[in-house]
């Protein structure tokens, strides 16, 4: 038997994530945590990106703690600093603020077998011993840039969405956009106001769904606000929604004709030039990719100062970009809108566990994990947003807070067993992975190219169900699934 205080836990990532997880274990009696974050300070995700017109596309009464709701949400999707204060408040309320330590990249986590621990290590040489590890970096921190012939020798100025340049003024200004995705989607609408002139680049067409995201006029506002139950009914409401956005996905022959009706509908509506109406339509079933919900970026393609260009791009110059029919476009500035390294996880972090065994090895074709969260071979180390827990209909909160949940009953058995740490057995790995992977058969998820899918064409980003079922899954931990490694002095193993 162990006292959960006297197991020490490094969480990477001060996102949603390793937030989550630190007030979890925290409410449980393991008050040794530490969270190291990368950044400045903590936020993750709402920290890094902060383009112009970034909110969740997530309503706030489903994008926020099930234990930490609020009734003061300025409008349905809340923008990005209203939900980074959100996170900040959270965890200053929660006392878990004081356990992160930024500024602090990790540059590798080592499981010693014979100290039965784990050591991380940070980029600056910095180290921390730890009975486990939480990685909580995400599935969307990594930039990823397209690889353009000449991109060096582009004379103007560049950035990625997630790494918006705010000193830099675009005002008047003729700049390229590559990319379309839901980040794209968001500030395109905005920055078209004030430069002269916009060409956007688009590889493939989406699907859209309307959101136009005002504020709450003050009734409503009072209405949550005093309406007992109001709020609480729109948050079930939502996550049903959620739910029925993965019913389309997973039955694209029967219910997602019905979101593709509506979708093209409201496309239709929107897209009054032609020529622009046939160069946006996407060309593949309804879900396969993110669904983007906006009401403004269809219009903003169709400004006079717009031009949406989906001939692909060829090469760069000093003076802007050549697409393939030979037209340089000339701009001053080109924001990538190109979305994230997503299949690389918690990598280029080294991560070696038992053996010396290294992650890349066990993820060599391609990465998968009990339930998003546990690798065999890798002892009381959990992944949050893990392989297979990204959401195309839900929320990400509601997933983080039940690995959480899970992972917290993980170190509960490690202390209940007096074992130095917990160990996720393969065959049962094996099996939750191929059933993951079977429940893909048949879905929208299946029919195009997309960043759920890894190099091999594996889907390793999404979750293939429904949130509740997720929950469902994670709610009891199955200390039969797992093997306990003995405490150095306890030999042999436990069962
Ligand atoms: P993304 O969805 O991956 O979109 C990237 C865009 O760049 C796509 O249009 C992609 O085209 C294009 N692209 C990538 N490489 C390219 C290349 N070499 N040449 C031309 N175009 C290229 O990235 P994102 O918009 O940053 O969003 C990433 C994820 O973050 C979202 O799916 C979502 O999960 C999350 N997000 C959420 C919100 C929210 O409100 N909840 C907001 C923003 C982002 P293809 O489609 O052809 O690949």
């Amino acid at each position: 038997m162990r006292e959960p205080r006297d197991l020490s836990v490094v969480i990477v990532g001060g996102g949603f994530g390793g937030i989550a997880a630190a007030i979890e274990l925290q409410a449980h009696g393991f008050d040794d945590l530490t969270i190291l974050e990368r950044a400045p300070d903590l936020g993750g995700t709402w920290f890094h990106n902060s383009y112009p017109g970034a909110a969740c596309d997530v309503p706030s009464h489903l994008y926020s703690f099930s234990f930490a709701q609020r009734r003061d949400w300025s409008r349905l999707c809340s923008p990005q600093q209203e939900i980074l204060d959100y996170l900040h408040d959270v965890a200053r309320d929660f006392g878990v603020d004081r356990l992160v330590e930024t500024d602090t990249e990790v540059a590798s986590c080592t499981w010693d077998d014979e100290a039965r621990r784990w050591t991380v290590t940070s980029s600056d040489g910095r180290t921390w011993e730890a009975d486990a590890v939480v990685i909580a970096t995400g599935q969307l921190h990594q930039p990823a840039f397209p690889r353009i012939d000449g991109m060096a020798e582009f004379a103007g100025h560049s950035f990625h969405s997630a790494a918006w340049d705010h000193e830099y003024d675009l005002r008047g200004k003729r700049v390229a956009v590559v990319g379309t995705g839901a980040s794209a989607v968001q500030f395109v609408p905005e920055i078209a106001k004030d430069v002269q002139r916009l060409v956007v680049f688009q590889r493939t067409g989406n699907w859209f769904l309307p959101r136009k995201n005002h504020r709450y006029p003050a009734p409503i506002r009072a209405a949550i606000r005093y309406l007992p139950g109001l709020q609480a009914y729109r948050r079930r409401f939502i996550f049903e929604y959620g739910e029925s956005l993965t019913l389309m996905i997973r039955h694209p022959a029967t219910w997602g004709r019905i979101g593709r009706a509506r979708s093209a509908a409201f496309m239709r509506w929107q897209l009054k030039d032609a020529a622009v109406r046939e160069k946006v339509w996407p060309d593949y079933t309804f879900g396969c990719k993110r669904v983007l919900f906006s009401s403004w970026f269809l219009p903003a393609l169709q400004r006079p100062n717009v031009e949406l260009v989906t001939d692909r791009i060829a090469r760069a110059t000093p003076r802007g970009l050549v697409t393939s029919d030979g037209t340089e476009h000339e701009v001053e500035c080109i924001i990538y809108g190109t979305g994230f390294r997503t299949t690389d996880f918690m990598f280029p972090m080294d991560i070696a566990g038992a053996g010396g065994r290294t992650l890349r090895e066990a993820w060599a074709e391609g990465p998968h994990a009990h339930l998003g969260l546990a690798v065999p071979g890798f002892p009381s180390l959990f992944v949050m947003y893990g392989p297979n827990t990204n959401t195309s209909g839900g929320s990400i909160i509601v997933y983080l807070e039940a690995q959480a949940a899970y992972l917290r009953q993980a170190l509960q058995q490690v202390c209940g067993r007096g074992a130095a740490a917990i160990d996720v057995r393969p065959e049962v790995e094996a099996a939750s992975d191929g059933e993951v992977q079977a429940r893909f058969a048949g879905t929208a998820w299946t029919r195009c190219d997309s960043w759920y899918r890894d190099a091999q064409g594996r889907i390793v980003a999404n979750w293939p169900g429904y949130m509740r079922e997720y929950v469902e899954r994670t709610k009891v931990l199955d200390p039969s699934e797992y093997t306990f490694v003995p405490a150095p002095d306890r030999e042999p193993a436990l069962p």
